[in-house]
């Protein structure tokens, strides 16, 4: 009996080391579709690639492992709070002082900051001090309710004294500084994930491989096809205990998606719920939406958009998506209604046919 049983042990022992040894690419039984999943940026993050007919499978597996370490590497730098290249330019102006811009991450700056302007303010990096007295900069600091009016007025006061653009550094012709600014943090957090996907599925794309999915959180660059077919990716439903987990099917072609939504990061007090997308206006979470998700070939301006349309919310995202300069747009309203402009309508498959208002 006890032998039994040992040997049913190692049996069991031996078929798990043998689930956790295979190579991840044999998992879905087709010898050309590759995949890792991993988190980072917060999320889990799962990249996948398809080979072309005779492609080099121990090639591909070098360059899918160069494009996990970017995606692993890249928090280091944009994260706000830590003790990486943006969390040295909050801390520079906390204390009082300027903060000068490295070279390379001077382009992702200047892009937040054509957001800005665009958006006409509703999509802000400069929003970091917000976001944190409001809890959202990480998980263990949500709050239970909503944090003083005095302290949301006095982050709004820093965040309209502040300059808006980058400066000229002190003897330096080059406009790398930016500050002082007192009460400022920039948080890239709304367009980070989409600068991230757009940069790994490019080091794919040096190395050959054509056809890839990068998808953080369900926010994804799509490359390619698989095989014969388009790839098929889903929208998730803002609201699934309404029964429905998915929003929408698409088929993207060498385009990204990306979405936000109230109900990424939010606490609830007093029945209302108080989430992460902050209108930099009134410091409070923008009201009106439930969910917007944005398709264009450029993923950091796609991610940018949809928090820039949540906060323009249902009077104003139209308007905001065109200064933008996205046509592809899909939005939840708070009572549930959707909308999408004429260009991107007609391509969703919407399970259980809502009635779907289309935006010219
Ligand atoms: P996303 O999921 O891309 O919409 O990004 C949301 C994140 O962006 C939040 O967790 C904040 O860190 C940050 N954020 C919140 N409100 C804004 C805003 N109005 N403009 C820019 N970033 C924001
Ligand atoms: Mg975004």
């Amino acid at each position: 009996m006890i032998l039994r049983r040992f040997a049913f042990g190692a049996v069991a022992l031996a078929v798990l080391v043998w689930l956790l040894l295979r190579p991840p690419h044999e998992a879905g039984g087709d010898p050309r579709f590759l995949q890792r999943e991993f988190p980072a940026m917060g999320t889990w993050i799962t990249l996948s690639v398809y080979l072309d007919e005779g492609q080099d499978r121990a090639a591909a597996d070098t360059a899918i492992d160069d494009a996990v370490r970017f995606l692993q590497d890249y928090p280091q730098r944009w994260s706000a709070w830590g003790d990486g290249a943006l969390g040295q330019i909050n801390r520079a102006l906390a204390s009082g002082a300027a903060a000068e811009i490295p070279a390379a991450m001077q382009p992702l700056f200047r892009r937040a900051i054509d957001a800005q302007q665009r958006s006409a303010g509703a999509f802000d990096a400069r929003i970091g001090a917000l976001v944190k007295l409001w809890g959202f900069d990480e998980e263990a600091h949500y709050r239970s309710q909503p944090p003083p009016e005095t302290a949301i007025a006095a982050a709004l006061a820093a965040l309209r004294a502040a300059p808006t653009d980058l400066r000229d550094c002190d003897g330096a012709p080059s406009p790398g500084c930016y500050g002082p600014a007192p009460g400022i943090a920039w948080d890239f957090g709304a367009i980070a994930k989409g600068d991230a996907v757009d940069q790994a599925v490019a080091r794919l794309q040096a190395a050959g491989l054509r056809n890839a999915i990068v998808n953080a959180g369900g926010n994804l660059t799509v490359r390619g096809r698989r095989g014969d077919r388009a790839w098929r990716i889903a929208i998730r439903h803002p609201r699934p205990e309404d029964g429905q987990r998915l929003l929408a099917t698409l088929e993207p072609d060498d385009e990204s998606v990306i979405t936000s939504g109230d109900y990424e990061r939010y606490f609830e007090y007093q029945g209302r719920r108080y989430h992460h997308l902050l209108d930099p206006q009134t410091g409070a979470p923008a009201r009106g939406l439930q969910s917007v998700t944005v398709v264009d070939t450029d993923a950091a301006l796609a991610d940018a958009a949809s928090t820039a349309l949540f906060v323009a919310g249902p009077q104003r995202w139209r308007e905001t998506a065109r200064a933008l300069g996205v046509d592809e747009v899909l939005v939840v309203r708070d009572d549930g209604a959707l909308e999408a402009t004429a260009k991107l309508a007609p391509r969703l498959d919407l399970p259980g046919a809502p009635k779907l208002t289309v935006i010219p």
